[in-house]
């Protein structure tokens, strides 16, 4: 097997396959490949395959029959086994898998029973279980040395069920009992977005965050890079699924690159910068299809910082007015809305005020697996003022350098949006970005006249 022994000094990269990466045989030797072509590639975050992570979402909510419910783990194991078909003396291994999905069985009629956030948490960790034993094996199957490794063993968090945040203390001091010692002569294959409590439940770290689990898991081995392949050749100046014309970045600033994440662009989960921030390390985009190709560097300091480098769309937003005549001259009424929102662990994306009314937006995806607003929220804020909530908007900012401070930005913007009914604006409190609110119908036009007018 091959893994050249390490020393604590030397060089780690840990590297996280999303879904798409981990979807199929074929995708996952392309995976094993990149681990095997480098050595200091130690520890691998995997993500659930492709679609899994979805069946499971539904498999975790209230409103559904026993024919549904079978149906679903029927359609996951139809996935995972498929890959196994590919490996030989695969008997242990869908002996784990078949074992797993009985588990997630009983999890499921649990939760059809009485419904809970803990159940959906547990229910919704099995697609990152599933694939990465089978990623193991298939390293194995060239060669390298990969063994699972449980990551609840280090990944703890408290009990928010859905957006767990994790203990970092407890991460690094776990990291380096039972993690670290193990890189000597083995890759590690260990799961994304999932995490353990105190009271030994699973728990998880909210939709895509297995960019997250990655990052954090580099800052606490202090590696040297963290590389996260997924399915395009870096990060683009818009999504490219939007438009044809967008373009892949070869380089970008920590921060440019957090604030296009917070603002949507799927291709990183909004945390994952914190971590390698924090630790200065830097962060690799690339397609694991087309490894070839490079990608993304994403680091503390890049040659050129353009006033615009990319456009992000976040859709499903909520705009929610409240809107009080008791805030003419008064103070106080802003913190009694905040305590609402934050005593339900929401949290506001863009605001804006005037003098007797506050807009504000919230992410309100289906198939989140975090806290939304929701009609008690909206009945409590009606204690306190009018309350109005408008639905299918769509987030677009505009993110890149001294915004702020640079003349006619607002016109080469505004002139691109003529004839597009603007539904809120947010400019001024970061340097980094000029957002506001659309309707979700003119969401992909605007961010492609944007992109043609700033990007041309
Ligand atoms: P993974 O499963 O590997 O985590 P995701 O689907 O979460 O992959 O993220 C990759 C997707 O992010 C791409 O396929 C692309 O459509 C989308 N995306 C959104 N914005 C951008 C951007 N600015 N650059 C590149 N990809 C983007
Ligand atoms: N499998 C999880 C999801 O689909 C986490 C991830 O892919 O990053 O949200
Ligand atoms: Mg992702």
């Amino acid at each position: 097997m091959s893994v050249v022994s390490l020393n604590d000094n030397n060089y780690i990269t840990v590297s996280k396959f999303g879904g798409t990466s981990v979807a199929d045989h074929q995708a996952m030797l392309r995976c094993a490949h990149i681990i095997k072509n480098d050595q200091s590639n130690r520890v691998v975050v995997v993500s659930a395959s492709s679609g899994v992570t979805n069946y499971l979402v539904r498999l975790s909510q209230e409103n559904i029959s026993e024919i549904e419910q079978k149906q679903i783990v029927e359609n996951i194991k139809r996935i995972q086994l498929n890959i196994l078909k590919h490996l030989n003396d695969s008997n242990a291994l869908e002996k784990q898998i078949l074992t797993l999905l009985d588990e997630l069985s009983a999890y499921a009629k649990a939760q059809s029973l009485n419904h809970s956030a803990r159940i959906a948490d547990s229910i919704l960790s099995f697609g990152e279980q599933m694939s990465s034993l089978i990623f193991a094996q298939v390293l194995q199957s060239i060669g390298v040395n990969g063994h699972t490794f449980d990551v609840r063993q280090i990944m703890k968090t408290n009990n928010l069920y859905g957006q767990a945040v994790v203990d970092l203390a407890q991460l690094s001091k776990c990291t380096a009992q039972v993690l670290q010692p193990k890189l000597k002569n083995e890759v590690i294959v260990t799961q994304g977005f999932i995490g353990q409590n105190d009271d030994g439940y699973t728990t998880t770290l909210g939709r895509g965050g297995s960019d997250y689990s990655a990052a954090l898991i580099a800052e606490a081995l202090n590696a040297k890079n963290l590389a996260i392949w997924t399915d395009v050749v870096g990060i683009f100046t818009t999504d490219p699924r939007i438009t044809d014309q967008a373009r892949a970045i070869k380089e970008i600033s920590f921060g440019e690159a957090a604030e296009m994440a917070t603002f949507g662009a799927k291709i990183l989960h909004p945390a994952t910068l914190i971590p390698a921030m924090r630790q200065n390390i830097p962060v690799f985009v690339g397609s694991s299809k087309e490894p070839e190709k490079g990608g993304t560097r994403i680091q503390k300091k890049v040659e050129s910082k353009p006033t615009y480098r990319s456009i992000s769309l976040r859709k499903e937003q909520t705009l929610v007015t409240v809107k009080s005549p008791a805030m003419l001259h008064a103070s106080g009424f802003l913190a009694k809305v905040f305590a609402v929102l934050a005593k339900h662990e929401l949290s506001v994306d863009l605001i804006t005020t005037s003098e007797i009314s506050v807009a504000m937006t919230f992410d309100n995806p289906t198939g989140s697996t975090q806290a939304l607003l929701n009609s008690t929220v909206v009945e409590e804020l009606e204690q306190l003022c009018e309350v109005s909530v408008e639905n299918g908007l769509s987030l677009i900012a505009v993110v890149g350098n001294s915004i702020h401070k640079t003349n006619g930005v607002g016109t080469s913007i505004f002139d691109a949006l003529s004839g597009i009914n603007v539904r809120m604006i947010c400019q001024g409190a970061s340097e980094h970005n000029l957002c506001f609110l659309v309707n979700e119908t003119q969401a992909n036009e605007t961010v492609e006249k944007l992109h043609n007018t700033l990007f041309a």
